[in-house]
């Protein structure tokens, strides 16, 4: 081939630089790309490879010397433009199989690479920090307004007791359901903000299935006799008694399937239907069930339902309320318990909110005894592996990291209860802190103690004292 004759090669159109030259260097052919890049045109024939590649090409007597490797492997190399500038390239430099003595250099630009790689990586680190801050902006606002709101809602509450004028009882009462209300968008927004910045850890642990859905039914019973609506809850009896799992938050998202279905059923009937749906080794899919006779969901809005800050329409949010995080939260818990939501809906008719949810099987199934609250204590909120012996040893042990851990993993499930005035609950946690704060120092003795009076009273101001106190100690 003649210098010059680039154009008969079909590679002339590739976008990767290609130079082929001879066993002395001298360079027979550069495509469009080569050219334009090391900014010759013609005059780039006749000039030698260590002209492009100073740092890796010589010119010898017998021939070009390199102590670049010959073959497939990608290099990262420096070329020269003809204005002597030069710029970084990954290369491949191969002998041709058909053309012995002739040499091919694959070359790419990666300064642009480079330059949008280092672009997308500060990128990445910007979104990264806003959303660190955003974060904790959502979760100082939410903790700050929480405060005020239960602040008020335990006033009200003791001016109800004492309340006789029925006028002014039922004020109250209307006062504390405003900050119950307060209280769940809080929530709803906290979550949300933690699913969304990939900080939201699920907390599994043994617990009662029938319990937990008693304690679901009864939260909405006095929506269902105030609507004379018909309730049924059926159970399997194929869903075992106990299994691990995180408990609060099965527990939140049946209660928003639950009461949207008791919000958007003005008569009729709501079902609740829970079932044992698969069984891998010692992992069970548990499937629940949601349906209600209420108005319905049009067919082109189902889809929206589950992203964030949906509502059907605008009559709707305004007729009902609500946040329209309900379901998207819902959505995502579901997803990082290895589930699935569904919805199946008729406008008119009604609607079947359905979403599964794998839990680990518990095969003694016996009452929650000392050592099963201290096991509870062993999981770990990521996974649901039960520590070795030893390990669970160290947790009974005060003052070992592990029980420092467990310590400080039950205390935040004790206010996370507490802040959902979930008192039975959080006395339970009370009570696996208090075994492992067995042979603490005296002046943490104290601390449980005044905290455990606390949580008994449902004080929340002690408790949120008592709480931040123990925390500074085990940090
Ligand atoms: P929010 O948090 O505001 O209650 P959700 O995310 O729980 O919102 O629900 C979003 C929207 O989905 C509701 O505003 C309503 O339009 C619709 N929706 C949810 N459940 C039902 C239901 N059972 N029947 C009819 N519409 C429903």
């Amino acid at each position: 081939m003649e210098p010059g004759e680039s154009s008969i090669f079909p590679v002339d159109d590739a976008l990767e630089m290609i130079l082929i030259f001879d066993e002395m260097g001298e360079i027979s052919y550069a495509n469009e790309a080569a050219r334009k890049g090391l900014e010759y045109d013609e005059d780039i024939y006749g000039n030698n490879i260590s002209d492009i590649f100073p740092n890796e090409f010589r010119t010898g007597e017998d021939g070009f010397e390199t102590d670049c490797p010959i073959g497939y492997e990608l290099q990262n190399l420096v070329a020269y433009r003809k204005n002597f500038t030069c710029f970084p390239v990954k290369a491949r430099i191969i002998e041709s199989k058909t053309h012995p003595g002739k040499y091919i250099c694959m070359a790419d630009d990666t300064v642009e690479k480079e330059y949008l790689n280092r672009e997308i990586i500060q990128a990445k680190q910007e979104a990264k920090e806003a959303q660190k801050v955003k974060t904790e902006f959502v979760a100082n606002v939410t903790h700050e307004l929480r405060t005020p709101v239960n602040g008020v809602l335990g006033n009200v509450r003791e001016l109800i007791c004492d309340e006789k004028d029925p006028k002014r009882s039922k004020s109250l009462w209307t006062i504390s359901r405003c900050c119950e209300d307060m209280n769940k968008i809080i929530d709803n927004i906290l979550d949300f903000s933690k699913l969304e910045a990939g900080k939201f850890t699920l907390e599994p642990r043994k617990f009662n299935t029938r319990e937990m859905l008693d304690y679901v039914k009864s939260n909405h019973a006095s929506k269902i006799t105030e609507k004379g609506l018909e309730f049924f809850m059926t159970v399997s009896p194929q869903v075992p008694e106990y299994v691990i799992g995180d408990e609060l938050r099965i527990e939140q998202i049946l209660n928003n399937f639950l009461s949207n279905a008791l919000k958007f059923t003005a008569t009729g009937k709501v079902t609740v239907e829970v079932l044992k749906t698969a069984q891998v080794n010692d992992q069970i899919e548990l499937f629940f069930i949601v349906i209600d006779s209420g108005i319905g969901i049009d067919k082109a809005d189902k889809d929206k339902l589950f992203e964030s800050f949906s509502q059907v329409d605008a009559s709707i949010s305004r007729k009902y309320g609500g946040t329209g995080l309900g379901l998207n939260i819902c959505k995502q818990l579901v997803e990082l318990m290895g589930g699935r939501v569904g919805v199946e809906s008729e406008k008119g008719t009604g609607s079947a909110f359905s979403f599964s949810v794998w839990v680990g099987s518990c095969e003694e199934g016996a009452a929650s005894s000392q050592t099963d609250a201290l096991k509870m204590a062993a999981y770990t909120s990521a996974s649901m592996s039960v520590l070795a012996g030893e390990e669970q040893e160290n947790i009974k042990n005060y003052g070992t990291p592990e029980n420092k851990e467990a310590l400080k993993r039950n205390l935040s499930k004790l206010i996370l209860c507490v802040e959902m005035e979930n008192w039975e609950k959080a006395e339970m946690f009370m009570e696996t802190i208090r075994q492992l704060a067995e042979g603490a120092p005296r002046e943490v003795g104290r601390i449980i103690l005044k905290l455990k009076m606390a949580v008994q009273k449902e004080n929340y101001d002690k408790v949120s004292a008592g709480y931040e106190e123990l925390k500074a100690f085990l940090q």
